[in-house]
């Protein structure tokens, strides 16, 4: 069985999709008076801190990918767990 740790490097992401607003500073730009830029960023945290990660448009969909694989792993490590528990349970149980 395939765990984790086989799995190429990228192949999970942890964090959110988002939307990332920036004003460039060229008070010639759109940006300086109405809207900003907009890229795709994943926004994660970091020894508590939240950062944010630029994407290209390119990326965004094997970003997406990766997110929902590490979400299905996580749901897949908890219910191990759970397992886990129920069986301890049971042994106290007899
Ligand atoms: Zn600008």
């Amino acid at each position: 069985m395939a765990t984790i740790t086989d799995r190429p490097e990228g192949s999970l992401l942890r964090g959110t999709l988002t939307t990332f607003r920036r004003r460039c500073g060229k008070p010639t730009c759109h940006c300086a008076g109405g809207e900003p830029h907009e890229s795709p960023a994943l926004a994660y945290t970091e020894a508590g801190r939240t950062k944010t990660l630029t994407l290209a448009e390119a990326e965004v969909a094997e970003v997406g990918a990766a997110l929902a694989r590490f979400a299905e792993a996580r749901a897949e490590l908890e219910r191990a767990g759970d397992a886990g528990i129920a069986a301890l349970r049971s042994r106290r149980g007899r």
